[in-house]
């Protein structure tokens, strides 16, 4: 319209030039001819104003965020709970999640992460899709950084590091479990961790690594060496931290970190915020770090040791900001996996919001920068996760006041389930985890009670179970190799992998028509999982469709010039 209205300005100014009769006549005309120019050079002025900038399509910096086992199912979860539970620890942030701000200001789409390709398969695990997130290539189930022919493969960590950027890694898992171990490190099995160990201390590729996991740095002989205990210690190690080794030698590198390499360490929260340096090996737990429902007791009582992933999200984005060339951070909330592979909604709602409080400081640094991409994303949905309606406690028939009643009360056929178990399932005071521990601490049951489950469940818990329900959790069929009795599941009982972790999955179903939930599985399933995208829009807008998790490294590589 505007190009048009320009054009006919033009040419009435040329017709208008053309006419010469009187003198008068002629300085009246020119006159005008100059009035049109000046409208023609301010249409001019604005048309140019209006030619849209060039679409930013690089950035300096990449956030990477992995919710573990955060399908749609989870996502939704935890928009259910911060919009609508009656007491929502999100009434007073507007009942939005960080996520959500995360979808509003940038883009949401949908990504397939089963392992790629003809010679694929139809289900991931963190391993393999951590390394199609990581490479853009196929990978094969349960390996790290590898192609599907055992070759190893560069990933975005090492080529933003080979661009002179500064790279982290952030879990509150171990920092050698899969997810971040699959960003720079090559294993034929992510069981390897004492080898992830040594490739992520020496290979020089990651400045900032903050997680627990210690247990694979630490010599073997640790639990009982009073000499390298002492060491530790020195160096600010907590017991908790040292108390046994997973290793089969007596490597120490913890030492060989510090030493050789050149790290400065950090071993609970307060050494944390005061470390200083440009390269940080921080490990804060022997295993996995503290879980979603533990974090929010030690929050609720100020006693919390362990920096949390939102604590070292803003540390990792002090340090490796301060690179003049940019940075790639990958941050995991690794535990909303581990809930889900222990059909623990509780559990799960707690780690989403321990998720989404790293989401929000994410936010928080990035919403007014457009030099950084940020990808928040899952590896896969876990457990087969759903709210479900159910035939347990139906309503009962109430009297409506609408002019569509007639006589009829209203009375549903089922339990659609009522908002204030959101509440219920964010009140739980431990996890399935702890209510077994509470029964047996080896997790042997040949012995357990149904007693003795009711009492767990009832103090870990806000549901209660009968006694014939708490004697159905223990009911074996089978023993494994050490003669503890398996958990038996009536169906889909090959699903359930993990031997006597799974009673958790038990647990699961005697409180399940309490919390209105179920689950379909012990191990992971292939829904595809929401992207969230913000950044420049020149790149975000490419992740608003159908993709798959190697597009996803494709874009973001493309979005840093290292392809
Ligand atoms: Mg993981
Ligand atoms: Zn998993």
């Amino acid at each position: 319209m505007k190009m048009k209205f320009v054009a006919l300005a033009v040419s009435a100014a040329l017709l208008t030039g053309c006419n010469d009769d009187t003198q008068t006549v002629e300085v009246i005309k020119e006159v005008e001819v100059a009035k049109e120019i000046e409208v023609v050079k301010e249409v001019v002025k604005e048309v140019v104003k209006e030619v849209p900038p060039t679409p930013v399509t690089s950035v300096k910096n990449i956030i990477l965020m992995i919710g573990d086992g955060m399908g749609p199912q989870q996502v939704g979860l935890l928009e259910e709970y911060a919009q609508r539970a009656p007491n929502s620890v999100y009434k007073s942030k507007n009942n939005q999640t960080a996520l959500s701000k995360f979808a509003n200001a940038g883009h949401l789409g949908l990504s397939l992460n089963a392992p790629h390709g003809p010679t694929g398969s139809l289900v991931t695990d963190s391993a393999c899709s951590a390394t199609q997130l990581a490479t853009g290539i196929s990978a094969g189930s349960e390996m790290i950084g590898l192609d599907t022919q055992g070759n190893k493969v560069a990933t975005i960590l090492e080529k933003a590091k080979a661009m002179g950027k500064a790279t982290g890694l952030v879990s509150d898992t171990r920092i050698t479990h899969a997810t971040p171990a699959a960003f720079a490190s090559h294993q034929p099995h992510r069981s390897y961790e004492d080898k992830i160990a040594e490739e992520l201390i020496s290979s020089g590729n990651v400045d900032v690594m903050l997680s627990g996991g210690a247990r694979v740095f630490l010599p073997q002989d640790v639990a009982s060496n009073e000499e390298v205990q002492k060491q530790l210690a020195e160096l600010g190690m907590p017991s908790g931290v040292y108390k046994k080794s997973k290793r089969s030698d007596n490597e120490n590198l913890v030492v060989e970190a510090k030493d050789q390499h050149g790290y400065a360490l950090a071993f609970d929260k307060t050494q944390l915020m005061d470390v200083e340096g440009d390269k940080l090996l921080g490990l804060f737990a022997n295993s996995g770090m503290a879980d979603g429902i533990a974090y929010k007791k030690c929050q609720q009582d100020n006693s919390c040791t362990q920096p949390s992933l939102k604590e070292m999200t803003i540390k990792a984005l002090d340090v490796l900001s301060k690179d003049e060339d940019g940075f790639f951070l990958m941050i995991e909330g690794g535990q909303i996996d581990w809930a889900g592979h222990a059909n623990d909604a509780g559990w799960m709602l707690n780690e989403l919001l321990k998720f989404d409080e790293a989401v929000e400081a994410v936010h928080e640094w990035v919403k007014d920068r457009n030099d950084t991409l940020v990808v928040v994303t899952a590896d896969h949905e876990t457990g087969s996760f759903g709210f479900s309606y159910s035939n347990y406690n139906t309503p009962e028939a109430v009297p409506l006041p609408g002019d569509g009643m007639g006589d009829a009360l209203y009375k549903p056929k089922f339990n659609f389930g009522a908002l204030s178990l959101l509440d219920t399932l964010y009140n739980q005071e431990g996890t399935f985890y702890d209510i077994m521990g509470d029964v047996d601490g080896s997790y042997n049951f040949a012995n357990s009670s149904a007693e003795q489950w009711q009492t767990a469940i009832t103090k870990h818990t806000p549901y209660t179970v009968t006694l014939e329900q708490a004697a159905t959790i223990h009911e074996s069929h089978e023993t494994n190799d050490d003669g503890h009795p398996l958990p038996h599941f009536e169906d889909f009982s090959d699903f359930y992998v993990y031997g006597t972790e799974d009673f958790t999955g038990k647990i699961a179903r005697v409180v399940a028509t309490q919390q209105n939930v179920v689950w379909g599985t012990g191990t992971h399933t292939a829904a595809p999982v929401p992207v969230y995208a913000f950044g420049p829009e020149g790149i975000t807008k490419q992740f608003s469709t159908l993709q798959h998790h190697v597009d996803i490294a494709n874009k973001m590589m493309a979005a840093l010039g290292v392809n």
